[in-house]
């Protein structure tokens, strides 16, 4: 006899739910931001500087430029490249609407090339296909903290088409020993509270081409080529709108954050290794509940764990595991609707289902099990033990 599941008056695997992704704030993160608060620069000021050159640092990138949000990295980085009206710009169908809605803000239209079945990542295959002469850019995105194929992806483009990566799930990632960072023309981080490190909002834009951070430094500001401090520093007051820009910059606060929380990064990436490790152990022989494929080994920086339900195997397939894991008290979440079957898109640029079949039939199946830094390995076992009770209870 299976046990009795929580949503059928069982009893719930936890007392609290686990969260699908949280942040860990400690003393010295909090002393960071108030150090700030009793400084003269709140917004544009030594700790923004600080800060870039960690994020560069940490990805071996040559520059970093720090803005508000992830989104706000794509859209800049995006601009960089000269993104605007008539262009196209080849993003994943499966992945979080703003990659495509940076290039929607650009005026451009974006194009969905449909993902590979086992990783959810960019196909080659499929970007190849929908190369035109209006394509400017494509933004592969690295799924779950798995770097794309680059090399294929660039071959798939070819020479005239910028790639910009939406690492937002990627910081620390590698491949081929080389560090997500390094591996586009521009690469985009978000410091949201559920990603590897937080700013509570933040995002920034790694390159090694010193033109393109400048644009993107540029855009942060409105369009004016100097900041409010350079000015300062040189003693003038003259500036210069050279195009249209936004107010896309990071606090010093957040900076400071940022700075503090960077100095953990790799203990944290072991620790979501370790608990990779441990889910890969107890799923390996699941019918119902498959892993993503891992190409990259410890290569991978495990932002999310997902897996896909198979409804054949699992009685209401992926519906019911989620609200049975919820009732548990397991903070399952799914990742992602595909960006086409969401009604803005489907109003604005007549995108109808049919148009990526691996990645719809991947948004019916995705669930996301908890991952983050801060997790027990009593919390992993509960999320397996959850797992396994509702496979037996809807086998
Ligand atoms: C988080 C995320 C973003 C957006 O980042 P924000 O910092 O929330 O603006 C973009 N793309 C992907 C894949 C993300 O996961």
């Amino acid at each position: 006899m299976a046990e009795r599941l929580a949503l059928d008056g069982g009893r719930p695997v936890r007392a609290t739910m686990l969260p699908y992704g949280r942040q860990t704030i400690d003393q010295q993160d909090v002393d960071a931001v108030a150090a700030v608060l009793r400084g003269d620069w709140l917004t544009t000021g030594p700790h923004v500087v600080e800060f870039e050159r960690r994020v560069a640092e940490a990805v071996g990138a040559p520059h970093a430029v720090a803005v508000s949000s992830g989104t706000a990295a794509l859209h800049a980085a995006l601009e960089a490249v000269g993104v605007g009206p008539g262009d196209e710009v080849i993003v994943p169908a499966l992945t979080f609407v703003a990659t495509a809605n940076a290039a929607v803000f650009l005026g451009a239209t974006p194009v969905l090339a449909d993902v590979e079945p086992d990783t959810l990542l960019l196909d080659p295959a499929a970007v190849a296909r929908l190369v035109t002469p209006r394509t400017k850019a494509v933004v592969p995105v690295d799924f779950a903290g798995q770097a794309c194929d680059y090399e294929a992806l660039r071959d798939a483009v070819g020479p005239g088409v910028a790639i910009v990566g939406d690492a937002c799930h990627a910081l620390g990632a590698r491949r081929g020993g080389r560090p997500v960072g390094t591996l586009a023309d521009l690469t985009c981080f978000s410091f949201h509270p559920v990603k590897h490190v937080t700013t509570g909002e933040g995002g920034a834009v790694t390159t090694a081409d010193d033109a393109l951070q400048r644009r993107v430094r540029r855009f942060r500001n409105h369009g004016i080529a100097t900041d409010h401090r350079q000015r300062t520093l040189a003693g003038t007051w003259e500036y210069d709108m050279e195009a249209l820009g936004f107010n896309l910059r990071l606090t010093d606060l957040q900076a400071a954050l940022g700075t503090s929380q960077l100095r953990r990064l790799p203990q944290w990436l072991e620790r979501r290794r370790a608990i990779a490790k441990r889910y890969d152990r107890a799923f390996a022989a699941s019918e119902a509940f498959r892993p993503l494929a891992n190409r990259t080994g410890d290569g991978h920086a495990h932002h999310l764990y997902v897996v896909q339900v198979d409804p054949a195997r699992l009685r209401g397939g992926r519906e019911a595991a989620y609200r049975a894991l919820r009732a548990e008290n397991i903070g399952v979440n799914v990742h992602y609707k595909p960006v086409h079957l969401h009604s803005f898109y489907q109003r604005a640029f007549g995108m109808k289902p049919g148009l990526a079949p691996v990645a719809e039939r991947a948004g019916e199946r995705v669930l996301s099990l908890p991952m983050f830094h801060g997790m027990t390995d009593a919390d992993a076992e509960d999320v397996v033990g959850a797992v396994e009770k509702v496979e037996a209870a809807l086998a």
